[in-house]
């Protein structure tokens, strides 16, 4: 009884309303805590759209908006504050703009470091058609499932001409037989058991949980004989525990080909990092382009929703690039919050401006440079007047 008492507390604020020279109770429901991050490049004008049309569902949503980026190394000498990964400790949730990340300069990736610290280690890029979209496909409904945390995404590398280069050389020289160039680099491929076989059963309970067919599980273990090895032995294990799903394995590069060819063999894909993250833009291309991949990156405790696409920052601040990535991404957040029947109404929104081809930004557009395309916060403007109609 008690235990109904604080949740029912929990859910809704009681508030008062003076009315008709009464004070009348009302049940408001609590807002949810999400963190905002608007990144950089062009990250902050298709956040301000998705905050937008999320608001125009009805959800109600406390904000804590929280800054990092290429501005906040110029002021605090990273590109991801601690008061980021704090916020989203405490909001279990987060929605982010693409940040840019310097190539080459040492600094490392904030995206990375942001699913590392967090421990996010599901990555998931859904690949959709809708009507509408220019592609030369129809009926692709992909699931990209991408392990986060590992491979050679782990940011184990080694410069040359330093000491511990030198060591691992050594190293190296001393248990392979083989001599490397001194003049040379060195990142480490770090694939274990334990994240291997936590995200294929993300994988597999992902297909479980939504009605899907089949899991393909992706490598190269042909070349890569341990390291994808390992991955592609503890996905097959992993296998046998859902005999209600079928399973199967390709190689990447064959995987590729086929994704060309006959994407529509396939369902959900499971597959290490780097593979991972270049599939799931092939696979964006396969649907009409980044302007409309959404992505999630999940943990144990918290998950941060996100484009898959970067900060395309030559077009910054000229109100250009499609905001529909970033929107469907908040579908997702929707869901994950449990408002169903709101991301229902929002991802309809999405697909019936897409299919209207109307008020669209340049890349759904037949051509690029195409002068009906409309601008990032047309793009909001018009979901929001579908979302509103009765
Ligand atoms: P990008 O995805 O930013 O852009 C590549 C091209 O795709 C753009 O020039 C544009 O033509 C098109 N494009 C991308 N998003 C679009 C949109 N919403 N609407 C219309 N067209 C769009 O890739 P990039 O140029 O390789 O990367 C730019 C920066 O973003 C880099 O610093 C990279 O590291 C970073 N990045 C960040 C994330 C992230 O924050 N999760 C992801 C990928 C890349």
């Amino acid at each position: 009884m008690l235990a109904m008492l604080v949740m029912l507390v929990f859910a809704y604020n009681l508030s008062s309303t003076f009315l008709n020279g009464k004070f009348v109770e009302e049940h408001m429901p609590m807002p949810y805590a999400v963190t905002l991050i608007p990144g950089d490049g062009t990250g902050p004008e298709i956040t301000t759209a998705t905050r937008r049309v999320l608001e125009a569902t009805g959800v109600l949503f406390e904000w804590d908006v929280r800054q990092a980026g290429a501005e906040m190394l110029e002021k605090h000498g990273t590109v991801l504050p601690d008061d980021v990964i704090e916020s989203i400790k405490q909001t279990k949730v987060g929605l982010k703009g693409p940040i840019t990340t310097p190539v080459g300069r040492g600094q490392r990736s904030a995206n990375v470091t942001l699913r590392k610290k967090l421990d996010l280690y599901a990555n998931l890029r859904p690949a959709k058609t809708y009507p509408g979209l220019r592609s030369r496909y129809e009926n692709i409904d992909l699931v990209i499932v991408r392990e986060n945390t590992e491979d050679l995404y782990a940011g184990i590398e080694f410069q040359r001409e330093t000491p511990e280069h030198e060591e691992v050389l050594k190293i190296i020289a001393r248990t392979t037989g083989q001599t490397l160039d001194p003049n040379s680099a060195l990142s480490l491929k770090y694939i274990s058991a334990l994240a291997s076989r936590r995200i294929v059963k993300f994988a597999f309970d992902y297909a479980r949980a939504n009605g899907r067919r089949k899991v393909t599980i992706v490598h190269k273990a042909n070349i890569m004989r341990l390291s994808d090895g390992l991955f592609l032995a503890t996905a097959h294990e992993v296998a046998k525990e859902y005999p209600d799903i079928h399973h199967e394995d390709r190689i990447v590069d064959n995987m590729c080909m086929q994704l060309v060819q006959k994407p529509e063999l396939y369902d959900v894909l499971v597959l290490p990092n780097l593979y991972g993250d270049i599939i799931s833009d092939l696979s964006a291309g396969l649907i009409g382009g980044l302007g409309v991949a959404p992505g999630a990156n999940i943990g144990s405790h918290e998950a941060v929703f996100e484009p898959v696409h970067g900060s395309a920052p030559k077009y910054a601040g000229q109100n250009k690039v499609n905001p529909m990535a970033m929107m469907f991404s908040g579908v997702m957040l929707l869901r994950h919050l449990g408002e169903r029947e709101a991301a229902h109404r929002l991802e309809r929104a999405l697909t019936q401006v897409i299919a209207e081809g109307r008020y669209v930004t340049y890349d759904l557009k037949p051509r690029p440079d195409d002068p009906t395309a409309v601008g990032t916060s047309q793009v909001a403007d018009a979901v929001i007047e579908r979302l509103l109609r009765k």
